[in-house]
């Protein structure tokens, strides 16, 4: 596969990651009080949001290491891993960025 195409596929998964960022935010903002609302739909709503800030954070980190990956493109350092210096597939890459090892050796 060619840089830029690596490069492409790079940059497409940080557009995705980036409105996902955009989504998670819009759930995780503070809503008024609501006194009509009762105590178990409440709760349910704060589940919801804390499970969703979870998922912001996962995003967020994926979209720095993401950013990092594609800086690296080209380089020798790209995609190797740390484990056994083989290269790590492009599709791993784009799901789990943050990730330094191949399947193999993260198992
Ligand atoms: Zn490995």
């Amino acid at each position: 596969m060619k840089n830029s195409e690596i490069e492409e596929l790079i940059k497409k998964e940080i557009d995705k990651t980036r409105k996902l960022i955009e989504v998670y935010k819009e759930e995780t903002k503070p809503v008024a009080p609501d006194c009509t609302i009762d105590i178990l739909a409440r709760n349910d709503a704060m589940n919801n949001m804390s499970r969703v800030s979870a998922l912001l954070q996962q995003a967020k980190a994926k979209l720095a290491a993401l950013e990092l990956s594609l800086t690296k493109v080209g380089t020798p350092q790209f995609g190797k891993c740390v484990g056994c210096g083989k290269q790590i597939p492009i599709g791993r890459i784009l799901v789990r960025p943050e990730s330094l090892y191949c399947i193999e050796c993260s198992e």
